[in-house]
């Protein structure tokens, strides 16, 4: 039977990271991944590593500045995959924020980013306001200009995986994760690939399994904690109009939530909503009422988009956060990831719930030094703050 170090079942950003992460410190780890890489909520994100501005408003400084920290990082090692882009905040009479209360947060966000690339703010210039994709200009008090960065969060997971499996990770997909039994040793795991049944050992067992990791959870034996989270629905869609100056950050006319309309292949990407979700992450798909809800903010800021329908969108996709149980609004709700282990000391199962796609490598080396008392001394064979990543061809 096949032996590993480590088990991670899932290939979204999370799993790739936990994967290259235990082949960089020289262990040998196994991903099980159902359908394909970055298949879940990895490609569907909102696509942006960055800080979290608003996460300063709800006090998640420890989380801005890390992510901070992990954009600068991704920016030196995976330039090909992560970009810094112009950031624009209109403000208006009926929008919420002052222009001095957004400076005063941007220069706490540069204080947070160590004063580092892209942290420099300020005003785009009314002369120039022209060249700022038909924003609407009427009533326009100022426009706030920041940087944070964009990717393509499916060809980043694949590069993270393709940068493990250099260090002599394996990968087994389409494979499907059915049970796992824990023991003194460490735990049995039983996965389907194809229309086999396969077994292997692992020292641990890690649970990256995005909105599925609580059914993942439940398929451990003996009964591992299980935290209650709530999944929330984001929807993104993208209509074929270009975006060429940078992203833009709106507060929707009606709730007052953050939505980016942003630059995307040619076209421009709209999102993301927050809706209540109850069935099965399976399931999970853009709802006609969402879309609706993003042409109409969009077209509140840019009157060029106005005359856009629904028929008229080119992509739509929709992802599914995990968050801690509550009964508050989604926007309030920590962003922090959550660790579960099956017990404290020498744990065999560890299960990641929620989570950041800019903080990755972060909560990749958590998970790390969170099992490492379960795991034989290997020689390391890589930092993966070093490691470069790139475009999959
Ligand atoms: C709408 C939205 C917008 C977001 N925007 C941003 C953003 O702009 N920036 C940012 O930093 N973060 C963002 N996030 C958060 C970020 O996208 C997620 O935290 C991250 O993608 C989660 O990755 P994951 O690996 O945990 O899960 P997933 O990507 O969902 O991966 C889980 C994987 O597990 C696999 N799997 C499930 N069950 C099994 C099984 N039994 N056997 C084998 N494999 C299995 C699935 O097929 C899937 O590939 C956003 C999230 C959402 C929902």
């Amino acid at each position: 039977m096949n032996e590993f170090d480590v088990v991670v079942v899932g290939g979204g950003i999370h799993g790739a990271g936990v994967l290259q992460a235990a082949a960089a410190a020289g262990h040998s780890a196994l991903l099980i991944e159902r359908r394909g890489l970055a298949s879940g909520t990895s490609s569907r994100s909102s696509k942006l590593i960055h800080g979290g501005l608003r996460y300063l408003e709800s006090g998640q400084f420890r989380l801005v500045r890390e992510s901070l920290h992990e954009r600068s990082v991704m920016l030196r090692i995976a330039r090909e995959l992560v970009e810094l882009k112009p950031f624009y905040i209109p403000v208006y009479p009926h929008t919420r924020r002052r222009p001095w209360q957004l400076r005063l947060g941007l220069f706490a966000y540069a204080l947070l980013g160590g004063f580092g690339e892209g942290t420099s703010f300020g005003s785009v210039p009314r002369s120039q306001w022209s060249t700022l994709d038909g924003l609407d200009t009427r009533e326009l008090q100022a426009v706030i200009r920041y940087h944070d960065a964009q990717t393509d969060d499916a060809e980043l997971t694949r590069a993270v995986v393709a940068s493990a499996q250099s260090l002599g990770a394996e990968l087994a997909m389409p494979a499907s994760f059915v049970r796992a039994q824990l023991d003194e040793a460490g735990v049995l795991v039983n996965y389907e690939e194809g229309t086999s049944m396969r077994e292997c050992r692992a020292r641990v067992l890690v649970n990256a399994a995005g909105p599925w990791a609580t059914h993942v959870a439940r398929d451990i034996r003996p009964a591992t904690p299980v935290p209650r989270v709530d999944l929330v629905q984001g929807t993104h869609i993208v209509v074929p109009v270009a975006t060429t100056a940078g992203i833009y950050y709106v507060e929707a006319p009606t709730d007052r939530r953050a939505v980016f309309i942003m630059p995307w292949h040619g076209q421009t990407l709209i999102g993301t909503t927050e809706t209540e979700f109850r069935g099965e992450p399976d399931q999970v798909q853009p709802l006609p009422e969402e879309e609706q809800y993003l042409l109409e903010v969009a077209g509140a800021y840019f009157p060029g988009l106005k005359t856009l329908t629904r028929a008229d969108i080119t992509a739509r996709f929709a992802g599914l956060r995990v968050l801690p149980a509550g009964d508050g609004k989604a926007f309030g709700r920590s962003r922090e990831t959550m660790l579960i282990v099956d017990r404290d000391q020498r744990p065999r199962a560890l299960s990641i719930f929620g989570g950041k796609l800019t903080a990755w490598r972060a909560t990749a080396s958590q998970v790390m030094e969170r099992i490492e008392t379960s795991l034989p001394r290997r020689r390391n064979r890589a930092s993966t703050g070093e490691l470069p990543l790139r475009r999959c061809e």
